[in-house]
């Protein structure tokens, strides 16, 4: 069902909704960005409708909520553990499309990957969504290729703002008497979504052994300065370590946490008596690549990048995530039609 909603019927919706979740979307951070006098836009815990931002493409992706940079997983002493306590409050979080599809790449991760991870799981129950609509594309977005760029299933309601009214496509039956108590008008919607982006990428179906050791690595060998800023602002990088910490010097008290990793940072990849498996910036961002458009496809049957353009966005040394995909696909060509470097 969908409903036309005044701005006003729809902020008394989001502050009944807030009595009974916490709520979670993008927020404007005046002041906040990379250099002096930008803001960032990053997911943050809202009450009122005129919090969340909802022009801007957020420039940290939502995954924190599901999967925090740094979470306490037990306390441990000489001979006990206890399991952390957690916020079991229900929450909404409110993503585009792109996102959307990203969570389905994170269950996939968490959940249906042999096992399911009891501390995701636990989280991810409480977890529901709202569906910010898109009316057109950013500047580095291109989920028209990935096929992300539409979503319609899996949210409580959606948001399409058209002047001083709010359009919602409304999935949940609690919801809609929330915005029929408000005064809402029934009508069908659609919520909106680009259906061409000017970024454009081809991913390769199927890639051969060969482009292992192809040349077009040694580019971002030369460029990435292994800063890891592409994996922290990625919605489906997925990977993370653990640590210790000891409270006393004996070491025999303290917690154990999971805190987010890179693979494209110094350290992922060491081993054991000093080995280390991709040593170049060159070796990470294959690892990367085609982990995104190709080793997880294998396992789960989809890509696993949704093309957001965030890491485009963020890194420092104008690397392009998309262009990368596109000269990936160039290579493969040129190694099919018998050509090497
Ligand atoms: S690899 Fe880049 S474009 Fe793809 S999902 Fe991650 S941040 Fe978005
Ligand atoms: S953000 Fe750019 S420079 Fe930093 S690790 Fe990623 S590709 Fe390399």
């Amino acid at each position: 069902m969908g409903y036309v909603i005044s701005r006003t019927g729809f902020e008394s919706v989001i502050e009944k909704l807030g009595q009974q979740y916490r709520l979670y979307a993008p927020v404007r951070k005046v002041g906040e960005g990379r250099y002096t006098d930008v803001d960032v836009v990053r997911y943050d815990f809202v009450t009122k409708f005129d919090e969340i931002e909802l022009e801007a493409k957020s420039d940290y992706a939502f995954k924190e909520l599901l999967t925090p940079l740094s979470q306490t997983l037990f306390f441990f002493t000489e001979n006990e553990v206890k399991e952390a306590d957690f916020d079991d409050r229900d929450v909404i979080i409110f993503l585009r499309s792109c996102d959307m599809h990203a969570v389905k790449r994170l269950d996939a991760i968490y959940l249906e990957n042999k096992f399911a991870d009891p501390f995701y799981e636990r989280i991810r129950k409480r977890v529901k969504f709202a569906l910010i609509g898109c009316a057109h594309s950013y500047e580095d977005c291109f989920c028209v290729d990935m096929g992300t760029n539409r979503t319609t299933e899996g949210y409580l309601f959606s948001i399409d703002v058209a002047g001083d009214e709010i359009k919602s496509d409304v999935a949940c039956p609690d919801v809609a008497a929330l915005f029929e108590a408000a005064d809402a008008k029934a009508e069908e919607v659609v919520p909106a979504y680009v259906t061409e982006n000017e970024v454009r990428v081809t991913v390769p179906e199927k890639v051969p052994n060969e482009i292992y050791k192809h040349g077009m690595w040694d580019e971002y060998t030369a460029r990435c300065i292994n800063c890891g800023r592409c994996n922290f602002v990625c919605p489906t990088c997925t990977c993370y370590t653990m640590q210790d910490v000891f409270y006393t010097d004996n070491g025999k008290v303290g917690e154990r946490r999971r805190v987010g990793a890179s693979c494209m940072v110094d350290g992922y990849t060491n081993v054991a008596g000093g080995g280390q498996y991709r040593r170049t910036n060159g070796e990470r961002m294959r690892f990367k690549v085609l982990h995104k458009v190709y080793d997880f496809r294998k396992r789960f049957g989809y890509d696993m990048c949704v093309g957001c353009g965030r890491c485009d966005m963020v890194c420092p040394e104008y690397i392009s995530f998309a262009n990368c995909i596109n000269k990936l696909n160039d290579a493969v060509n040129e190694l099919e039609g018998g050509a090497s470097k």
